[in-house]
């Protein structure tokens, strides 16, 4: 039976983590207690269906069908990478969430976002980004023909802004607190007509939480942990979902541990883990490379930090020459091509080893959540030799 269905009119029941209540979707993103909502359902099974690729194959977990370009979102190779083991001191499984259409792990909930809004007849979703989730649910819309509503910072790179136009959405840039635009366009949205999904709203956790199903599938269980980069705590908190509705459904038998990475200069949860706090109280962001976990003032911060601490995983942060070196060694020892923030936890796995939470016989997946392609400009600093083409043999030779 398919969980929270929206079919024929049904409302989608959302409800808290922490306190147990209930809302409907359309009502609600958050709770009264201030924390975030989630999708419930019972999860009793769990079967998915082999002729739907992806996201899809959940279709019994999810509200809705994918469409769109969302049909092809999900089934991201997990990828065994011993050459990476002797860095990160255990057996190391990288998931290649680059490998989705748009090149990060967002397409999973922007799939589930824009079915959600298709199949209710709306004609115009939102979200508030600059970089992969942008891209990302202005690229579902389109495929559907329906509009997009981009805020994004009144200062942004020409680049990025870029990479984001190419799918023609309504680009906003607003001015003022970026962070405090999250809760003013959720409350803003029903009353334009425009579905926010945001970075940690209950579709998007839907969409998301199918990583955690693939990677049971790929490995054949429950791996020793996972390891992700963290930011608003949406996606730390998908992956808790998800591997939680395995443990309901009977098919596993525990939630592996979940190690949650930031970067030093930006690091507000990993600050209350080590505290041993609570609540998750904001920074102020500092600069750093993994510019798309910065996030001084995380949504669902107090959410990533129960799921880490539930677990049996941890939250810890990373310096930025860190975070550089995990990145080379991804490309130089795994042949991937990651954009910093995705490194974090080849960093941090190295920080886990060390202090003894993961041995060198644990299997361990690190989710690689967005491709690097989309950072590679101008600015790298290259060592080539030239050699002249009439003389190859010679001067290759010689140059090599
Ligand atoms: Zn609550």
């Amino acid at each position: 039976m398919r969980v929270g269905a929206v079919r024929a009119g049904m409302s989608v029941e959302v409800t808290c983590y922490d306190c147990g209540d209930s809302y409907a979707l359309a009502d609600r993103k958050r709770c009264e207690c201030g924390e975030p909502l989630w999708i419930a359902g019972d999860v009793t099974a769990f079967d998915p269906d082999d002729g739907a690729y992806g996201v899809g194959r959940y279709g019994d977990l999810l509200p809705v069908d994918p469409v769109g370009v969302g049909t092809g979102t999900g089934g991201t190779p997990l990828v065994r990478t011993e050459g990476l083991d002797d860095v990160v001191g255990c057996r190391l499984h990288v998931k290649d969430e680059g490998e989705n259409p748009t090149g990060s792990f967002k397409d999973r909930g922007s799939a589930v976002g824009v079915a959600y809004a298709h199949e209710r007849g709306a004609n115009r979703v939102g979200t508030v980004s600059h970089g992969n989730m942008a891209m990302s649910m202005s690229a579902h819309a389109a495929s559907v023909g329906m509009g997009c509503v981009v805020l994004v910072p009144a200062r942004i790179p020409p680049g990025r802004l870029g990479l984001i136009a190419q799918y023609d959405p309504d680009l906003v840039q607003a001015e003022g607190d970026y962070g405090r635009l999250y809760y003013e366009a959720l409350e803003a949205g029903p009353a334009l007509g425009v579905e926010f999904v945001n970075s940690d709203t209950p579709l998007r956790v839907a969409g998301q939480k199918t990583v955690a199903f693939e990677i049971f599938e790929a490995f054949g269980g429950v791996p020793d942990g996972v390891v992700l980069p963290v930011s608003s705590g949406g996606h730390a908190s998908a992956v808790w979902k998800g591997f939680r509705e395995l443990e309901r459904a009977g098919v596993a038998d525990r939630v592996p541990p979940l190690y949650f990475v930031q970067a030093a200069a930006c690091d507000p949860i990993a600050q209350a883990y080590r505290n041993g706090d609570d609540e998750v109280t904001p920074v102020e962001p500092g600069e750093t490379i993994a510019f798309s976990i910065a996030n001084g003032s995380p949504p669902s911060g107090n959410r990533a930090l129960a799921a880490a601490r539930r677990t049996g995983g941890a939250v810890l942060s990373v310096p930025d020459d860190e975070i550089r070196e995990a990145t080379d060694r991804m490309a130089r020892q795994a042949g991937l091509c990651v954009e910093p923030a995705c490194a974090t936890p080849v960093a941090g796995l190295r920080h886990l080893s060390a202090d003894g939470a993961v041995d060198d016989e644990a299997e361990v997946v690190a989710i690689a959540t967005g491709t690097g392609f989309k950072e590679l400009g101008g600015e790298a600093d290259v060592d080539a030799a030239t050699v002249a083409v009439s003389d190859l043999e010679r001067e290759l030779g010689s140059a090599l």
